[in-house]
């Protein structure tokens, strides 16, 4: 940590400057996006415009022109055809983050109905952080995994004891609770409470490796502060909910790992690799 706690590139440059004397508090909120110092590195103005600046001297095809077109294609998506589950039709932080937990490695078509039972058994965090264990286990047991009320009720006790029974709407203190990971805190920040986060699963990093030609040099993609930072630009200033909804209905449905449906992708004017399927399948 550097002088006043502010570890981005601001505050580097502020410690190399002299300290309080040099370039004053960091006005940005970079540090606010992530807990690792390469992430608030990343994310701080004074690099991301030249790291910007080079992925487009790249040729990295992440321009502000494509960017553009998939929003428009994306929101007229999200317009007409958007899934319809209980988690997107009412988004209190609650209601999110239960539905993240469970869709940990559950498809939604089975988590529907526990999701429903759930909410309804415990309306709240407090409540079900104070539930017995066998309560908790008897409303998950559909979801099939055994030790899934031990995560759920760890989590629900962390907040309860930390933030109050309030879930809380920062990205560094949401990566505290015990099961939340980069993507579940994301999914709570965008549709819980609106911020402008992109959100990155395997589905919609396979979606960007194929419009986009974005490939992680990292094994594991979701450690890739560099990644994740390309992402957040991506994501619109308005409007944010429903495009990573619609973006995660079109990378779950539509481009799947095998035999994606491009003739029927809204984004296969953007998307070279589904044309070029197209065109050598034709
Ligand atoms: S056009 Fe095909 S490959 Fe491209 S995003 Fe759509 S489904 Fe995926």
């Amino acid at each position: 940590m550097l002088l006043g706690g502010c570890s981005c590139a601001w505050g580097i440059m502020r410690a190399l400057a002299g300290g309080s004397q040099g370039l004053g508090v960091c006005p940005h909120s970079c540090c606010r996006f992530s807990t690792s110092l390469v992430g608030r590195i990343l994310a701080c103005p004074l690099v991301s415009g030249p790291l910007r600046l080079n992925l487009w001297t790249m040729r990295v095809p992440v321009t502000p022109q494509k960017v553009g077109k998939l929003h428009r294609l994306v929101g007229r998506y999200a317009a007409r055809s958007l899934r319809r589950f209980p988690w997107r039709k009412r988004t209190s932080p609650y209601r999110v983050l239960i539905a993240e937990l469970m869709l940990q490695r559950t498809g939604a078509a089975q988590v529907t109905p526990v999701f429903e039972r759930f909410v309804n058994r415990f309306p709240g965090l407090v409540a079900a952080a104070q539930a017995k264990p066998t309560a908790l286990a008897k409303v998950l047991f559909p979801l099939g995994r055994t030790d899934r009320h031990r995560v759920f009720r760890k989590a629900f006790q962390y907040i309860a004891a930390n933030h109050n029974g309030r879930v809380p709407n920062r990205l560094d203190q949401l990566l505290k609770v015990p099961a939340v990971g980069p993507y579940t805190a994301r999914a709570v920040l965008c549709f819980a409470y609106r911020q402008r986060v992109g959100l990155l699963d395997p589905n919609v990093y396979r979606l960007l490796q194929r419009v986009f030609g974005i490939v992680s040099a990292k094994k594991r993609f979701h450690t890739d502060a560099g990644l994740w930072h390309i992402v957040d630009g991506i994501a619109p200033r308005s409007g944010v909910r429903a495009f990573n909804w619609a973006l995660l209905d079109i990378a779950s449905t539509l481009c799947v790992v095998r035999e994606p449906h491009c003739r029927r992708c809204p984004l296969i004017s953007v998307c070279k690799y589904g044309r070029n399927r197209l065109h050598g399948a034709a």
